[in-house]
């Protein structure tokens, strides 16, 4: 298994994406509708929005892959397709990835189903259901796995077991949210992640979503002063703090938020800084001008 550290080589932090979901509903993704399919019927449009990230300095590329688990396709009839759908999902990202010396982060996140002994989704279940998304991210060219938006470390425990088994060559990176007074929604403080996670061999660990910057800047100054030798932090904030309007939430981070964000997470020694929802390519070059990182240029 590659190191993340080797391949993200010496230039720290090194940035990665913002929201696929907030492109893919300005490209007329209707609400209720799955995404994933879009790595099938639409890829073109993927293409467009992988390259808008890439073109704004992303060193990082998530696929659209969020709800790629058997059971969240299941809830658009699509529970067959987990490894098709996966595999063109990363496929899509790795050839713009490809182009532009990029390296392309597979995401999983949550089932949907709790686990037991809350809920009735088993240990041994959720592991063949993340294996199962697994193998297809890996067979489409996915460098690093992206477990993200996690609030059960139970789960996490689950979707490591997973990947460890269906793509053992690929390294792990873990994400929680930590949306409730500094806890996720299962209780599980950052301290606790970063030691729990940590101690699954995974390499990469950290906050992502949630109600924007200031948290996970609290987040981040937890783990920036426990981290263990050799773990990796990595953070992505949402766009600023969501609000509700109507019945849809918005989000009123500006680029100049977050270009302020990620300054402050490379002065906590973040590794990997990026941005989550209601984030664009705008807020992306935001924040490389602000890091003063460079645009990858095209290879050849
Ligand atoms: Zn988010």
């Amino acid at each position: 298994m590659e190191q993340i550290a080797t391949l993200l080589g010496d230039t720290r932090p090194a940035l990665s994406d913002g929201a696929i979901g907030t492109m893919l509903q300005a490209a007329g993704l209707m609400p209720g509708a799955s995404p994933e399919i879009w790595n099938v019927e639409r890829a073109d449009a993927m293409r467009v929005i992988h390259t808008a990230y890439a073109d704004a300095g992303a060193r990082l590329l998530t696929t659209n892959t969020f709800g790629g688990t058997r059971p969240r396709l299941a809830l658009h009839g699509h529970e067959d397709r987990v490894h098709e759908l996966n595999e063109a999902g990363a496929r899509i990202a790795r050839d713009v990835a490809d182009g532009c010396d990029a390296l392309v982060l597979g995401s999983i996140g949550p089932t949907g189903d709790l686990m037991e002994p809350l809920g009735l989704l088993s240990h041994d279940d959720a592991v063949d259901l993340f294996a199962e998304q697994a193998g297809g991210l890996a067979a489409g060219g996915a460098h690093i796995l992206l477990f993200e938006t996690f609030s059960d470390l139970g789960e996490v425990r689950a979707g490591v077991e997973g990947a460890h088994r269906a793509a053992p060559d690929l390294p792990v990176a873990v994400t929680m949210t930590f949306d409730l007074k500094g806890h996720t929604m299962m209780g599980v403080s950052p301290s606790q992640a970063l030691a729990e996670i940590s101690a699954l061999d995974v390499e990469l660990i950290g906050g992502n979503c949630g109600s924007g910057p200031d948290e996970i800047e609290a987040v981040m100054v937890t783990m920036s002063a426990e981290r263990p030798d050799g773990v990796l932090l990595l953070a992505q904030s949402n766009a600023g703090l969501p609000q509700l309007v109507g019945d849809e939430f918005r989000y009123g981070g500006t680029p100049e938020v977050m270009a302020d964000y990620a300054v402050r997470m490379q002065e906590l020694g973040v590794d990997v800084i990026g941005s989550c929802c209601g984030s664009t390519p705008s807020h992306t070059a935001a924040m490389r001008e602000a890091l003063g990182l460079h645009v990858q240029t095209a290879r050849g």
